[in-house]
């Protein structure tokens, strides 16, 4: 496995393997890698054949964080992480600096941003409002640089993949967008890196967010097909049982155009941001 720092380097890489008809698979991660991304290097894997090659890129993008933001108190684990992807067949690590990806951070230099502007104004774009600008951004760079003929996103951010694919179709780029689905504990909660900050109490609290998709999921089954609003108060009450949970959102939403529903049928999909204690985690699923 090799591991690649600078982007001219991965650039070149990527040129020579596009001259050879080599197949290349792309993982965009922030890090801190556990099962759902690595479900998600097996996909790509599959979808490159054995002679393909896939790339894990490990980069805490800066521009898609708020100044309030975890950005500075991320989880990093470079060991850890390049250890997880040479077992887990992945051929290249490409690991960027900030001052490679923005040339000398955005005072100095970088100043052209790619931003969605439909599928971005509600939920986490609504609550983070820079964040999706710095998602789309950076994969277009990574894009770039990786020139990958797939790119491997995971389901547990749907807004965020939906986002991807919009942005590769409307700029035409030569990618197909592949999403996979989230892999949970057992207890249900979503893996990720964020829930390395929860203490034990606050662990054991975020089953909420599950035990909320499930009675949304019990809802959708109700005649009449309940109202959003009331299901949405009703589970706000139950999320905000727990000590320390905060709702920052709860949505019903089209899962194509990810308009929010005003009832709620099979087929809806459900999303929600709760914070647990200084810790904010989202989740989703289909109803
Ligand atoms: P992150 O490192 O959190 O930015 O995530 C990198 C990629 O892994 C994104 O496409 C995520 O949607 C995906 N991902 C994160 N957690 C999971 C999970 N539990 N199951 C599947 N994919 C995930």
């Amino acid at each position: 496995m090799r591991i690649i720092r600078s982007p001219a380097a991965m650039q070149r890489q990527a040129l020579a393997w596009r001259r050879d008809g080599v197949r290349v698979g792309l993982v965009p991660t922030m890090g801190c890698l556990h099962a759902g991304h690595m479900s998600l290097v097996r996909r790509a894997r599959q979808a490159v054949g054995p002679r393909g090659v896939v790339v894990v890129s490990i980069y805490v993008n800066p521009t898609q964080f708020a100044p309030h933001e975890d950005f500075r108190r991320y989880p990093r684990d470079a060991a850890r992480d390049c250890r997880a992807c040479r077992e887990g067949g992945v051929d290249v690590v490409f690991r960027p600096s900030d001052p490679a990806m923005y040339a000398g951070g955005r005072a100095r230099g970088h100043s052209t941003y790619v931003a969605e502007e439909r599928l971005s104004r509600t939920m986490e774009g609504a609550s983070r409002p820079m964040h999706f600008r710095g998602v789309t951004t950076v994969v277009a760079k990574l894009f770039n640089l990786v020139l990958p003929e797939l790119a491997v996103f995971g389901a547990k951010d749907f807004q965020q993949a939906a986002i991807v694919r919009r942005m590769t179709r409307d700029l035409n780029f030569p990618v197909k967008v592949v999403v996979v689905p989230t892999v949970r504990e057992p207890d249900g909660l979503a893996l990720s890196s964020r829930n390395a900050y929860l203490e034990p109490a606050m662990r054991t609290r975020a089953r909420a967010l599950w035990q909320a998709i499930a009675k949304a999921r019990a809802g959708v089954r109700a005649r009449p097909a309940p109202g959003a609003a009331a299901l949405k108060r009703h589970l706000t009450r139950f999320i905000e049982r727990q000590p320390g949970a905060r709702v920052d959102y709860l949505e019903f939403f089209d899962p194509a155009t990810l308009e929010p529903r005003r009832r709620v049928r099979a087929g809806t999909r459900f999303a929600l941001a709760v914070f647990l204690g200084r810790t904010r985690l989202i989740d989703n699923a289909r109803l």
